[in-house]
């Protein structure tokens, strides 16, 4: 960050008390600035007895992914996780435990990854505005099939991979 995101005041490096790290501090406010990125959360979503993996297709893309979703300001990211489950597939998790956190430089957010599972399969719930496509993978290499490699999908993936529960 160069400038002062509330007065556009050129920022300068300053010890901050209690930081390690030097971190920009604007005069004019008076105010240091933390570093701004967003917030999102992203999860792979199983059937009940994780023989089924959850993914999407969404803006037009022709691969799959999880589902995922900014977190809002002043809101927990399990309330996000909940809330776009609802938005995106009006589905209600069972479990959910937090894996991982991994950082989107092309949209400078951090992304909370968890695993998720559901009761209830039905796919009817999907919001039409919101996902073109949804199914259920019955194994770990269809699912591996159906992912963009080097994606931040790939990597969730792959860490639930021991999760898939294969007859
Ligand atoms: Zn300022």
């Amino acid at each position: 960050m160069e400038f002062c995101p509330k007065c556009g005041n050129e920022l300068e490096l300053r010890l901050c008390p209690g930081e390690e790290n030097m971190i920009p501090f604007c005069t004019k406010c008076n105010e240091f600035r933390f570093p701004m990125f967003n917030v999102a959360i992203c999860t792979a979503l199983f059937n009940h007895d994780k023989t089924k993996l959850l993914m999407m297709k969404q803006y037009g893309r022709d691969k799959y992914s999880f589902l995922a979703g900014y977190v809002n300001k002043g809101e927990e990211a399990e309330c996000a996780l909940r809330r776009e489950m609802m938005e995106e597939m009006k589905m209600q998790p069972d479990t959910s435990e937090f894996l991982y956190s991994a950082y989107f430089q092309k949209s400078n957010t951090l992304m909370l990854n968890f695993l998720t599972t559901v009761t209830d399969e039905s796919l009817d719930g999907a919001s039409p505005n919101e996902v073109d496509e949804v199914h259920w993978f019955n194994s770990y290499d269809e699912a591996y099939e159906a992912v963009i490699k080097g994606s931040l999908a790939e990597r969730l993936l792959k860490t639930v991979k021991p999760f898939f529960y294969t007859k």
